[in-house]
């Protein structure tokens, strides 16, 4: 069975589905690997380097019309899935909530495909988790980006010249992303404070050294996947007053607040960020999913009432090299897990509980009872 590889064609994504360690364990299973020619290149992987790992390099067009299998990281254009092979497995991330005609395609060419954002938060399905191994990485490059862009230092530190305080950090959300952000400023030296509408989160955010922000908001909810439920707008309001203060005294605010498969929750207002210091940083990881800051545009800086709002789409393409090695084992884990050594090939079984969750269409259907709930 062939597993194909072509390039990311997404214009700011420097990440890459497979890098050559990940092609090596695939080999080893019985796979045969091909790679679309300069498929690393924005990570520093040579075709040699996937040729020693035992990949082949094939063009683009012949890669499609010769796969069983084909791998990405985004989603693919629509245009490219006629060319694929009836009955192909293809894995990437699909964002099935809203690519209604691309799903429609997927089913007319009778594509099995996986959404990489529907792996089940289970523990059997922790190492195929790749929406939290990127999330992980996007906390970690939200507080590096902050860092840089702003005018001050976030440890304290005492000098001769005299003591400097520790920059004050706020990060609203703490999921995956949330918490890694918590750990990297707290590694270099900030005060930081969170908030999460779900209660659980307050113990590990104080498992960091970090204060937990209390708010009563009512009843707030998650699914049996920890995801959060989304507030009603008189708790949402509730909240926006509770955070103004915290807000007010931060020189970082960093949002990650979303509910899967919605549009985010717009928490900071810009009366809010009137009340902050002038250049304070905002950095509005939502800003993909339609943003937690009032004001806040993909990809560019806004300054409102002298706050720096950053709406840094691809966070984790900021370290892509990593990023691209932790989505690479995901892929590669989900492959192994159903690849049959004997028949060496991949096995779909529609019982299985992780499939069950991840496989949108397959046979010339949507396969998915979540995604076919939305229909
Ligand atoms: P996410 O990206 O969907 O959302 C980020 C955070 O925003 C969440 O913590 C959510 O509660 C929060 N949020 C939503 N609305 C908010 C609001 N109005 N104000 C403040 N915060 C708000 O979340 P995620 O990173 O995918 O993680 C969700 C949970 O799932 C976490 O507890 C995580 O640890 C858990 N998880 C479990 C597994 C597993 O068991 N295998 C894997 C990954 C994540």
């Amino acid at each position: 069975m062939r597993i194909g590889v072509p390039k990311e064609t997404h214009p700011n994504e420097p990440r890459v589905a497979l890098i050559p360690a990940s092609v090596a364990r695939l080999v080893a299973i019985g796979a045969d690997v091909a790679v679309e020619p300069g498929l690393g290149l924005t990570i520093g992987f040579s075709d040699k380097a996937y040729e020693d790992a035992g990949a082949k390099i094939c063009e683009r067009t012949a890669l499609f019309s010769s796969s069983d299998i084909i791998v990405r990281l985004r989603k693919p254009p629509q245009e490219e899935i006629a060319p694929l092979k009836k009955n192909a497995v293809h894995i990437s991330f699909l964002d099935p909530f809203h690519e209604v005609s691309l799903i429609d395609a997927l089913v007319r060419c009778q594509i099995s495909a996986i959404s990489m954002e529907m792996i089940p938060r289970t523990t059997l399905a922790q190492k195929m988790d790749a929406l939290s191994s990127q999330a992980n990485l996007a906390g970690y490059a939200s507080v590096i980006l902050a860092a840089e862009k702003m005018n001050k230092i976030l440890p304290m530190m005492m000098t001769p010249a005299g003591t400097i305080a520790p920059a004050q950090v706020f990060i609203i959300g703490v999921g995956v992303a949330g918490l890694q952000a918590i750990a990297t400023a707290k590694r270099l030296g900030a005060r930081v404070e969170a908030f999460d509408t779900r209660p659980v989160v307050e113990e590990q955010v104080q498992s960091l050294g970090a204060k937990f922000i209390k708010m009563d908001l009512g009843e707030t909810a998650q699914t049996k996947d920890g995801y959060a439920q989304a507030l009603t707008p008189e708790q949402i309001e509730k909240q926006r007053q509770g955070m103004a203060k915290v807000c007010a005294r931060a020189d970082i605010v960093i949002t990650t607040a979303q509910i899967f498969g919605r549009k985010a929750p717009v928490i900071l207002t810009r009366d809010m960020l009137a009340q902050m210091k002038p250049g304070s940083i905002v950095i509005d990881m939502a800003v993909e999913s339609g943003g937690n800051v009032e004001g806040s545009k993909l990809d560019e800086e806004v300054v409102i009432h002298g706050v720096r709002i950053l709406g840094s789409g691809n966070l984790p393409g900021r370290v892509a090299f990593h990023a691209s090695q932790m989505y690479s084992n995901n892929l590669t884990n989900l492959i192994e897990a159903y690849w049959n050594k004997e028949t060496n090939s991949f096995v779909i079984n529609l019982t299985d509980p992780i499939l069950k969750g991840c496989l949108i269409t397959h046979n010339g259907e949507i396969v998915n009872e979540t995604i076919k709930n939305l229909r």
